[in-house]
């Protein structure tokens, strides 16, 4: 019997009738015979409306609490979503990521899963039932809920997968697959048929949030082969995240990606001694500061600039975190800015082939885009450009580098 892990994002799950019509997806896969486990994501903007509603109670909501908070979102879904299935003639049963037997570390609100235990998933399959799991959430060792980080019902899904086997892991978005760029920004994106791990990593991490980074991540350290579809074109082929099969890429960039909004803090005229980035950039991650870009000035006079780029969200953390960490290192100014965005070009054919970032460079100053840092590795070059300007950008780059001509 084919054993099949599905997961349906808070826009295919919006409405009444959108659970109905996953419903009836669902249905069809089951009378046809197949286990199902489905994961699902909140309604809509759900998950938006829960953090703007706990804004209004605490500016600085304790993260545990929000865990608690965001886990209902799913739950909500998880239990109608096993109503309407239910209503159709389905034997269907709903799970909390606890009751499903997610098991993650402690830390609130971006926990990590650390194993799965199927038991309670295996006797509700082996009864007959079709097991609907609340995605982006599971309990840690002292049974407190957590939550995976934005985007993480993709990773419930593909973990799921891993920890039951499953045949096939099918993730249904809004959109017909992952796009050679965001289709919402760049009308002639098309989707790619399938793409690596390697290089799927390297959109999602800087800005494709059509996949959970993590979720990729699990998938290839335990090589599920994810299937990327649209709720609303079933039938469309989508794209397959899956180990590298082709020798030769014949387009050497698969696809651009963009992040709208990042911010960047500056420490200018900070005497130039062994250890400083270790001391910075320690802190900042025990404070849960994730850093993108860093730039490093060589020094003149022995005092160098020092800038790097976060999540908006993370700003005043990190600006905390380096003020108070200034009386030490003795920076003349520390300043901040948030108007940024940052557009990446993404390909495993780039690594041995030179004149890709020429390319991208030309590109930019084409359309009088002004770089102001840029980031690499062996598969990727990032640019970090004025938010304004990155829906331009991604759309040239798109054009140089032809992604909408290649099959
Ligand atoms: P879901 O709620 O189903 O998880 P998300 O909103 O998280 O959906 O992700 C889907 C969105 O990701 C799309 O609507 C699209 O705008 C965006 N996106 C960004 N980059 C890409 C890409 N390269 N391919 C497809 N979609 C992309
Ligand atoms: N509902 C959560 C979010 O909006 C998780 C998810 O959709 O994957 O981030
Ligand atoms: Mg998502």
């Amino acid at each position: 019997m084919t054993r099949t892990v599905q997961k349906y994002g808070g826009s295919s799950v919006a409405t009444a009738d959108h659970i109905k019509r996953v419903a009836r997806l669902v249905g069809d896969r089951r009378r046809a015979g197949e286990e199902m486990v489905v994961v699902v994501s909140a309604m809509g903007d759900t998950t938006d409306d829960l953090i703007d509603l706990s804004k209004q109670i605490n500016t600085r909501p304790p993260a545990r609490e929000m865990d608690m908070l965001l886990s209902t979102g799913e739950i909500v879904s998880s239990a109608l979503l096993s109503m309407a299935l239910q209503a159709d003639g389905v034997d269907a049963v709903s799970l909390t990521g606890a009751q499903a037997g997610i098991r993650t570390d402690a830390v609130s609100g971006r926990a990590r899963i650390s194993g799965i235990q199927g038991d309670r998933i295996e006797r509700e399959l082996a009864a007959g039932r079709v097991v609907i799991v609340a995605g982006f959430q599971g309990i840690s060792d002292d049974f407190d809920v957590t939550t995976l980080g934005r985007g993480g019902s993709d990773t419930t899904a593909v973990a799921l997968a891993a920890g039951i086997n499953a045949d096939r892991c099918e993730i249904y978005t809004d959109v017909a697959g992952i796009y050679t760029a965001d289709p919402r920004i760049c009308p002639s994106a098309r989707p790619l048929r399938d793409i690596g791990y390697e290089e799927m990593l390297e959109m999602a991490s800087t800005g494709a949030r059509v996949m959970h980074a993590r979720a990729v991540e699990v998938g290839a350290l335990y090589g599920v082969e994810i299937y990327v579809k649209s709720t609303f074109d079933p039938s469309a082929p989508g794209t397959i995240i899956r180990k590298e099969t082709m020798m030769e890429q014949g387009n050497k960039v698969r696809g651009i990606a963009h992040e709208s909004r990042v911010a960047k803090v500056t420490l200018r005229g900070v005497p130039d001694r062994p250890g400083i980035a270790a001391k910075i950039f320690e802190p900042l991650a025990e404070a849960g500061v994730s850093v993108d870009t860093i730039v490093q000035n060589a020094s003149i006079e022995r005092l160098t600039d020092l800038t790097f780029t976060v999540a908006p969200g993370d700003r005043e953390r990190a600006l905390e975190v380096v003020n108070r960490l200034n009386q030490e290192l003795g920076a003349a100014e520390i300043v901040s800015a948030d108007d940024l965005g940052t557009v990446s070009i993404i390909g495993t054919g780039m690594a041995s082939a030179p004149g890709y970032a020429a390319r991208m460079f030309r590109t930019l100053f084409d359309q009088q885009i002004n770089i102001d840092m840029i980031s690499t590795s062996d598969i990727r070059i990032t640019c970090v450009v004025a938010a304004d300007k990155v829906a331009d950008a991604v759309v040239a780059l798109h054009n140089a580098f032809e992604l909408d001509r290649q099959g």
